[in-house]
């Protein structure tokens, strides 16, 4: 990594969709590594196929990337702006001999490649337009003929140190003269990347290795156009758990989705950086975003695939849903409450201790943001809904239950002072009067509190709903349970 001293380093999108988990797994790398080096890290946004690009995909990359905490240094290039300077450097190309107009039509071009694929071969272009006599292509040109402009490949081979595949190398020949600026004057992808890239001072190029057959014919472009070679590097591809390229198949593949979802960002973060990245050695996989862009280098690229888990994903938000400072997970969550109608963000920061108490509560027992907003229903409002599996687990007897939570209220009702060693004392002193286990007692009372059948401890959960609320609910299962019994 010696070589990459502070580097310029970009990402690329084209906006014809949402912000992907493949491209926002290749702008956190190039974030990271330029946050880690004292770099730069650009945002160019590729928008010269005008027929698929949009405004809102444009907006759905700059929002996915403001959500995952990705801030881009100097101001977003938009490659469409850029296009007389890549006419400028096709026909600079044209000047110097590497590039020459090609006059063969579309049409002709489809039937000699059917005709070559007849004969079971391969189409290359075959170069006739590279022989046309000056005077010829003078007199077309003149005449308002259209063309494309080709690159005139060299013979040889170009090869190139990857950052993570090391030596690759492809043979020339193999490569056809390929065209770089269409009939309307638009550039083709390479030269687009290659001439902005040269603009931005771009020194790392790190993309994903579905791109590793442009770098060669990106390479012959920049020698051609005499400029310094950036490096580069080309990240493993993502896949699903059967192995196969990630698609829509496997469910969301879109980085909005996973928010809406209820993952947090720093989780998300977390579990992209380790598609196909390793800090090396045994290490601990739950980071922070500060760790990571401590412990990222281009020595922990991996070369094979990495298979993108939604269950790991998830495990990985439990994980740092558990483990972040409380007033972070407020900040990240209650917009979450406000959303599912409990309170406003500004009534919960209101009663910041108690939301706090509640989120300490929930958190160790949710993965998933909406998991948590679910549990937490039964701490707003007045009336909680009775989950069926619990009624019929744990009010099975009614009859027997009623009077057991009638003791329940009474004893509370005879304590002003709402504290969780109080409820526990009296809770044992009224479970041995009854000669009961306390069990018997504190299950069937998780039910009127909560409806569930699991809860946070239900001291806790006293303590959460206070003293009236609790008692009032004590009050509504009885008259609930006996419904049950009349029925
Ligand atoms: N715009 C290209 C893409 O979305 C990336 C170009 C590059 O990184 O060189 O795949």
């Amino acid at each position: 990594m010696s070589d990459l001293v502070a580097p310029r380093l970009r990402f690329a999108p084209s906006p014809t969709g949402y912000l992907h988990v493949g491209g926002a797994r290749t702008a956190l790398f190039n974030w990271l590594l330029a946050r880690r080096t004292g770099g730069t890290f650009l945002l160019r946004i590729e928008d010269t196929d005008k027929a698929r690009s949009t405004d809102d995909s444009t907006r759905a990359i700059f929002e996915g990337l403001r959500w995952l905490g990705l801030d881009w240094d100097e101001e977003v290039v938009f490659q469409g702006a850029n296009l007389p300077r890549h006419q400028a450097d096709a026909a600079a190309l044209l000047a110097r001999g590497r590039a020459y107009r090609c006059f063969c039509t579309p049409e002709e071009i489809a039937e000699r490649r059917a005709a070559a694929e007849a004969a079971g071969g391969a189409f290359a272009y075959d170069r006739r337009c590279d022989h046309l006599p000056a005077a010829e292509v003078e007199r077309r040109v003149a005449a308002g003929t259209p063309f494309v402009v080709r690159f005139r490949v060299p013979a040889g081979e170009t090869a190139w140190d990857d950052l993570v595949h090391e030596r690759i190398s492809f043979p020339n020949k193999d490569i056809d003269d390929f065209v770089i600026l269409r009939s309307d004057g638009t550039p083709i992808y390479n030269l687009a990347v290659v001439s902005d890239d040269i603009a931005m001072r771009v020194t790392l190029v790190m993309r994903g290795d579905d791109h590793i057959s442009n770098t060669p014919k990106q390479i012959m472009l920049y020698e051609a156009l005499g400029a310094p070679l950036p490096r580069f590097a080309h990240l493993p591809m993502i896949h699903g758990t059967d192995g196969k390229k990630l698609s829509k198949r496997h469910g969301a593949t879109a980085v909005g989705d996973y928010q809406h979802l209820g993952i947090l960002a720093p989780a998300m973060v977390n579990f992209l950086a380790l598609l196909g990245w390793s800090p090396g050695g045994d290490f601990e996989e739950v980071m922070t975003l500060d760790q990571l862009v401590h412990a990222f280098s281009t020595d922990g690229l991996l070369r094979k695939a990495s298979v993108f888990d939604p269950k790991k994903l998830e495990w990985m938000n439990g994980q740092h849903l558990a483990k972040l400072p409380i007033h972070e997970v407020e900040a990240l969550v209650a917009p979450h409450f406000a959303r599912a109608g409990y309170a406003t963000v500004d009534e919960l920061s209101a009663r910041r201790d108690w939301f706090h108490h509640l989120l300490e509560q929930l958190r160790v027992r949710a993965r998933l943001v909406d998991e948590l907003v679910a549990q937490a229903a039964p701490y707003f409002g007045e009336t909680v809904a009775y989950a069926p599996d619990a009624v019929a687990k744990q009010w099975k007897d009614p009859a027997a239950v009623r009077p057991l939570l009638a003791a329940v209220r009474e004893t509370l009702e005879a304590h002003l002072d709402w504290n969780p060693v109080m409820m526990e004392e009296a809770m044992r002193a009224l479970a041995d009067a009854k000669g009961v286990g306390a069990g018997k007692l504190l299950q069937p009372l998780r039910v009127a509190l909560v409806g569930t059948a699991a809860s946070p401890g239900i001291f806790d959960v006293m303590v959460l709903l206070g003293r009236d609320r609790t008692l009032r609910r004590i009050a509504a299962a009885e008259a609930r349970l006996a419904e049950m019994a009349a029925a």
